[in-house]
């Protein structure tokens, strides 16, 4: 048990839309696999007390070895095991981060998150007990019906793209995951149309938490690693970083 700030670090995912036999958490960038860029910006953030890594069942071994050890993790309190979608990935890591103070949930497929980053997260979690890394959107956003046929343009300068880290009071987002899943345990049987809509941390807290969700700046280069050109876009930018 800690009262401190531990980051959550999902890397259970099948990683399917990158195609290969390598999940892409694991893919490497330059040498190094994917998940140990992030998880280097969080060992070494003052901000950050541990750190629980969510990994795909049977990984856990290769995470040891190949990612904590070969890289000298030593905040890496637990090892956990995720579950078939994010949301349940998100609960397992919660309830094996045991009541810290501030949780911070990270997609282990976004290496370029930063110290100010964190800071800046920090920073607005006090305000309201929830933050999250955004940027304003640059193009402009259609809704549009199944047949392609746009229904709404939404006012642009009221949007912003959702990224992670996604940081919460850790009783303010364990209480709205229990809500969301906690009374069928790890809620992987339920499968009705609330929890198919749920595509982030924050959207769990706006819906069944009782706080509002304030947004601050994350960078453009905080991508998610999700098709193999997302992997050539993020050796561009780590060369711009070095
Ligand atoms: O699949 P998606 O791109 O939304 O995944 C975002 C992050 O969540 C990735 O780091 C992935 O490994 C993780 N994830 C997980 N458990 C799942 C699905 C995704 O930990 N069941």
């Amino acid at each position: 048990m800690s009262a401190g700030t531990t980051a959550v670090v999902l890397a259970g995912g099948k990683g399917s839309r990158m195609g290969g036999q390598v999940k892409k958490q694991y893919m490497q960038l330059n040498g190094r696999p994917l998940l140990a860029y992030c998880l280097e910006t969080f060992e070494n953030s003052p901000e950050v007390d541990d750190i629980i890594l969510v990994c795909g069942e049977g990984d856990e071994t290769w995470c040891r070895e190949q990612i904590v050890r070969k890289y000298g993790f030593t905040k890496i309190r637990k090892i956990t095991v995720g579950g078939k979608e994010r949301y349940h990935s998100v609960w397992n890591g919660l309830k094996a981060a045991e009541n810290c103070g501030i949780v911070m949930i990270h997609d282990g497929a976004r290496p370029f998150v930063t110290e100010s980053m964190l800071k800046r997260l920090l920073a607005g979690v006090q305000e309201t007990g929830a933050c999250i890394a955004a940027v304003p959107v640059k193009d402009t956003i259609k809704m549009a019906d199944q047949d392609q046929l746009v229904e709404e343009t939404l006012p642009r300068q009221k949007l912003w793209a959702v990224q992670t880290p996604q940081v919460f009071s850790y009783e303010l987002a364990y209480q709205a995951y229990e809500k969301l899943l906690g009374a069928g345990e790890s809620g992987e049987g339920r499968d009705d149309a609330a929890l198919s809509g749920i595509t982030d941390d924050a959207m769990v807290v706006e819906l069944l938490g009782d706080a509002r969700v304030k947004l601050v700046e994350g960078s453009y280069d905080n991508l998610k690693i999700t098709t193999p050109e997302d992997l050539d876009l993020a050796e561009q930018i780590l060369k711009k970083k070095n």
